[in-house]
């Protein structure tokens, strides 16, 4: 017997009421859906996507004012691959806009793989405004502190970044509270853990008794972080277990977390399909702000118009299955995605995509 199926065995000897857990990872979304861990699961165990994609949970209004930022002449635009194909506003109508059309009609969008080769564009091009799309959660905010800061030191006066940060486990303790999710707990993110290290989490467990596992991304270390979760619904103890401590230490990684808290401070932050939840986002600093592209380059937009039919907003709270939207696999498709949960590859429309219709 594998450790896999005595992991499974485990799981299935567990007889009480439905558990609902949630992973919220992006990277996790994608991982449970390759290797068909669903599957393995009994009907009293269910595991739900929540909001763990960055690209997913950013509104539609801020692909809009990327939009906007494109059609400037000055502007170079600067983003992570997965933003290029998310449809902005479609009011009416009119097609979708998007990035990745904005370039081929000859707006200066480029595609890159770190905020510091978005610095180097702003070095070699200092008649143009090299504007980095700021979207991504804890792991991805250090390097951008990072950059920023580079900016500052070398008085690189053309760089700046469109903020849509966000951090996770303020929306986490906002849907422990759900009744429509009626969650029992929460598969924790791995790699947002190896930064913010296992206290965020322990309030989710003390007031508001939700179990919590921190798991890494393989088959046995998934089912090792959910047996641990049905441990604690079944011993009637909600803490923070840690099963990925290979690479998640108690205390995360406090030097990248000083390099974003330089930076930015906590800020009330829209999240696409939840709303508003206030802390949950990063914006600059006053020391900072020369480098936040919103106050460089105001703009003024219509009220934003998510797309028609798309129902993103209820499969980022794990209250839909993506399969359960009517445009799921018919009008929507990863290569002619209706809403943001298709386009990225973490989203959780685009991982039932990728490993159950075209398995
Ligand atoms: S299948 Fe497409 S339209 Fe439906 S929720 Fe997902 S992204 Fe939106």
């Amino acid at each position: 017997m594998t450790e896999i199926d005595r992991l499974v065995a485990r799981l299935r000897r567990y007889q009480g009421p439905v558990l609902t857990f949630m992973e919220v990872c992006g990277t996790h979304t994608m991982a449970i859906a390759r290797q068909g861990l669903k599957q393995l699961l009994p009907d009293t165990i269910r595991l739900v996507s929540g909001p763990g994609c960055p690209v997913c949970v950013t509104p539609v209004g801020y692909v809009d004012h990327a939009l906007a930022l494109a059609a400037r002449e000055e502007v170079l635009l600067t983003t992570f691959g997965d933003l290029m194909r998310v449809p902005g506003s479609r009011p009416g109508s009119a097609p979708a806009p998007s990035l990745q059309q904005a370039s081929a009609q000859g707006a200066r969008v480029q595609v890159v793989y770190s905020p510091l080769n978005a610095l180097q564009l702003a070095r070699e091009h200092p008649e143009s405004e090299v504007v980095f799309l700021g979207v991504g959660f804890e792991t991805t905010t250090p390097t951008i502190a990072a950059a920023v800061l580079q900016a500052e030191a070398e008085g690189l006066a053309n760089f700046s970044v469109l903020s849509a940060h966000k951090t996770i486990p303020e929306a986490m303790v906002l849907l422990s509270g759900a009744e429509d999710l009626g969650l029992a707990g929460y598969l924790c993110p791995g790699h947002v853990s190896v930064i913010l290290g296992t206290g965020p989490y322990e309030p989710l467990a003390a007031v508001h008794g939700m179990a919590c596992a921190v798991g890494g991304f393989e088959a046995a270390e998934v089912l090792r972080a959910l047996v641990a979760l049905v441990d604690q619904v079944e011993q009637g103890t909600p803490r923070v277990d840690n099963l990925y401590p290979g690479a998640v230490r108690p205390e995360g990684n406090p030097r990248a977390r000083a390099l974003v808290e330089r930076v930015f401070e906590p800020a009330d932050a829209a999240w696409r399909g939840i709303g508003v939840i206030p802390h949950s986002g990063l914006a600059f600093r006053k020391k900072y702000a020369a480098f936040d592209a919103a106050l460089r380059f105001p703009v003024s937009l219509p009220a934003p118009v998510e797309p028609k039919g798309c129902r993103c907003g209820e499969v980022l709270r794990g209250v839909l299955d993506p399969v359960a939207c009517p445009l799921f696999g018919r009008v929507c498709t990863p290569e002619n995605p209706v809403g943001a949960c298709m386009v990225s590859s973490e989203g959780s429309c685009a991982a039932r995509y990728h490993y159950t219709l075209e398995a």
